[in-house]
């Protein structure tokens, strides 16, 4: 959206932008929990790229089957299409067949489909355990699954049931977010204020659906009443398939996210960009910050421009906990020697900052030329 919108502003109409999307709709990551906790109705968080037409852009509707950078084509299940240059931005693909018995028995947030189908097993949850795990490295959003955690104690808390409820988060790292010390330092303290236990190092590797238990490496079965997990993510199948799936995520220059491919530019969860003995994190906010980068470097190549935006991985993660409170995460990965991320405590501040970060995208990306109240 970043990329098609901003170059659709700057570019005149001997260009054509076409945008494809298997899915007609976008919406931001964190509505995934206005969803599981049914705060928002899906038609309320959906953008429809339809609407994209007003401003010169292309929608198609249609699954890519084929990448083909030796012909600059892209194959969908009814069509070519050639390109000048090409941004892909498929983000990942989730594999929850990859635990035994987790489809069948457990619930997840991380898909549009699979959170609406939490809610109303939340609602009528009101007592047991519930267990969160994150099945394994690299997955999207890192602080998200201690995010609905503390969102569950909040929910139940208020539904007056939370002390006939035990929360657990199972993790396969030593701490929350490995990258920061300091980061998971405040999330741990959050978890114990709010009497969410965190076991790390542990992966579930199995769901035993007859005894209720979840199986995990180096600890005892371990029961459950409600399951949630964090599927398996993996590239999608039409990046592994194609040159650009070698080493599984897509490898990019960190400046400018181009591939080996001149013309080819990859952004968003679909990369892997090395920060040390970690990467950068999958988040919309860095997506978009890949997008904003990729944006100046075609204005570059194709205007003349001199711009020096460089891709820093930069950008803020709300962490909504408490009502009326939400925490924000500060990060900036690539653009000092050092990643910088800092935890700012929970306020009533940030809520309205969220809500304000949803609005403008969507106003950017759909609405550019719509008036403010104000005007
Ligand atoms: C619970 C949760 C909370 C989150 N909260 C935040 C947050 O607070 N802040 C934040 O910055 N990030 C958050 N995220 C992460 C954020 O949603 C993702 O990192 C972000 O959406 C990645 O953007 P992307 O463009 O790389 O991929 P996506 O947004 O996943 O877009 C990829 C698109 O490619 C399409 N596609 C895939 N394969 C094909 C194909 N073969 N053919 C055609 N189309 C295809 C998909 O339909 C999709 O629309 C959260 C994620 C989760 C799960």
């Amino acid at each position: 959206m970043e990329v098609a919108t901003s170059l659709r502003a700057r570019l005149d109409d001997n260009f054509e932008i076409t945008l494809i999307d298997k899915k007609d709709f976008f919406f931001v990551g964190f509505a995934k929990f206005d969803l599981m906790f049914g705060r928002r109705a899906p038609g309320d968080v959906k953008s429809y790229y339809s609407d994209l037409k007003k401003q010169g852009i292309n929608f198609v509707q249609d699954t890519i089957v084929q990448i083909d950078p030796h012909h600059n084509s892209v194959k969908t299940t009814r069509d070519t299409f050639k390109y000048d240059y090409l941004v892909i931005g498929l983000g990942v693909e989730l594999h929850p067949e990859a635990i035994p018995g987790f489809t069948e028995g457990g619930y997840s947030f991380y898909s549009f489909e699979e959170a609406q189908r939490l809610h109303p097993v939340i609602e009528k949850f009101n007592s047991g355990t519930i267990l969160i795990s994150i099945f394994n490295k690299p997955y999207q959003c890192p602080p998200a699954p201690y995010e609905a955690a503390l969102q569950l104690h909040d929910y139940f808390e208020k539904k007056g049931t939370r002390a006939d409820i035990a929360i657990k988060v199972l993790a396969p790292g030593p701490i929350p977010i490995p990258i920061s010390k300091e980061t998971s330092a405040s999330i741990m303290k959050l978890l114990a204020k709010h009497d969410i236990e965190f076991l790390p190092k542990h992966k579930v590797t199995e769901l035993d659906l007859i005894k209720k238990q979840a199986l995990i490496d180096g600890l005892a079965p371990m029961d459950y009443d409600l399951f949630m997990g964090v599927p398996i993510h993996r590239p999608p199948k039409v990046i592994l398939d194609s040159v650009f799936g070698k080493e599984g995520w897509i490898k990019v220059d960190r400046h400018n996210l181009r591939t080996e491919f001149e013309n080819v530019y990859a952004i968003g969860d679909v990369t892997r960009i090395p920060v040390g003995d970690f990467a950068v994190p999958k988040t919309g906010a860095f997506a978009e910050d890949a997008g904003r980068a990729v944006v100046a470097d075609l204005l570059n190549r194709i205007k003349g421009e001199n711009n020096e935006v460089k891709f820093q991985a930069a950008g803020a993660c709300y962490f909504e906990m408490e009502s009326g409170k939400v925490a924000k995460i500060d990060a900036n990965f690539l653009g000092a020697d050092e990643p910088q991320l800092s935890f700012i405590e929970p306020s009533e501040e940030y809520v309205a900052d969220k809500i304000e970060f949803e609005a403008s995208r969507i106003k950017k990306w759909f609405n550019p030329t719509q008036q403010d109240d104000k005007t």
